[in-house]
């Protein structure tokens, strides 16, 4: 029997994400400026931890690695993904930085801006001979995005833990999740987020990110296909209340969202991800077979939708029964 990680009872393929964990400061009030808020609540966040979160919440196995502030806010954080029923096995602490801070406005539409405090980072710290390669090696699914690519080491940290995931089997999956002022330049930004392209079998891609990394504003397949490199077995570019696109080798096409008042659209890509990545890493053949194909994505859309009717990412994050009637009220 392979070993668990410290992963609960949770069935299946261990699903590894790599990258940045944080707290996100909310306005207590939507619709204003940073300035202007009365006060803030913390809801922790970070891309690749709300997507190990989203593959617990659904029964998936996963793990996170990254490296918190060994202060409050990263213990605090530790103990949300334990909750969660995450492996911490590949969670570092930093004595001498803190675990980031994000204050983001909810803007009057539901859309999101960022103040980052990371001066540096615990996260931007992590170094290459930090990594737990044991539970690397033990991935099935290794997913990533481009924040752990910004700065070293931890930029290091982020290529080796690629490369032994890869090395060892796992499915490489990536969501670039596009945080502009966090990069020196918007050109910056996109050559490094490209230079670790054609590694990855599934790209996960915004409709704002694929106009970013294509440098044309049309949101078509022929830009989409801009993007396609050999390696690749799935492109995915989300839509917002649009759903989303999905290409193949062999074929490509649409999967509408479904119909919600959205408050917060926070977390709503990763909580597709989460999905996503939880139906295919036990049977990639789906990836050939577009019936099946489209089944999973209407079930990642679902999940997408869900997590925008309530605030912040993690607690909007679904469960099973709550994936469950929602699909049975939208039937
Ligand atoms: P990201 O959070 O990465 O920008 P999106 O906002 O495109 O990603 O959301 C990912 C998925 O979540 C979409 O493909 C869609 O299925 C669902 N979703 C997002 N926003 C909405 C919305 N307002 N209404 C319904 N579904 C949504």
């Amino acid at each position: 029997m392979a070993a668990n990680n410290g992963v609960g009872n949770h069935a299946g393929g261990l699903i590894v994400s790599f990258g940045e964990m944080l707290i996100d400061f909310v306005p207590t009030v939507s619709g204003v400026s940073l300035a202007e808020a009365p006060g803030f609540l913390k809801a922790p966040g970070g891309a690749p931890a709300n997507v190990a979160i989203a593959v617990s919440r659904l029964g998936g196995k996963s793990a996170f690695v990254g490296k918190l502030g060994d202060d409050e806010f990263g213990h605090m954080l530790a103990g949300i993904l334990k909750e969660n029923g995450v492996s911490g096995k590949g969670i570092n602490f930093d004595k001498g930085a803190r675990t980031a801070l994000a204050f983001v406005t909810l803007k009057a539409d539901g859309d999101r801006e960022f103040m980052f405090y990371r001066n540096p980072s615990a996260d931007m710290l992590l170094t290459p001979d930090e990594l737990n390669l044991e539970l690397i090696r033990s991935a099935k699914v290794f997913h990533y995005g481009s924040i752990s690519l910004i700065v070293e080491p931890c930029r290091s940290a982020h290529l080796k833990a690629m490369e032994v995931a890869k090395e060892a089997g796992a499915l490489l999956s990536y969501d670039p999740n596009l945080r502009l002022p966090l990069w020196p330049s918007a050109e910056e930004a996109r050559e490094q987020i490209m230079s670790i392209w054609d590694k990855a079998e599934v790209i996960k891609v915004s409709d704002n990110e694929l106009e970013f990394l294509t440098g044309c504003d049309k949101i078509d397949d022929e830009s989409a296909m801009s993007l396609w490199h050999p390696n690749l077995k799935l492109l995915l570019v989300t839509l917002g209340d649009k759903g989303c696109n999905y290409y193949t080798k062999h074929f490509h096409g649409t999967v509408a969202a479904f119909p919600v008042k959205a408050v917060d659209t926070t977390g709503a890509g990763d909580s597709f991800v989460g999905a996503l990545l939880t139906k295919i890493v036990d049977d990639q053949s789906v990836l050939e077979d577009e019936g099946r194909l489209k089944e999973i994505l209407r079930y990642s859309c679902a999940c997408g939708a869900i997590t925008t009717t309530k605030k912040g990412a993690i607690p909007a994050l679904p469960t099973v029964p709550e994936l469950d009637a929602f699909l049975n009220a939208h039937h």
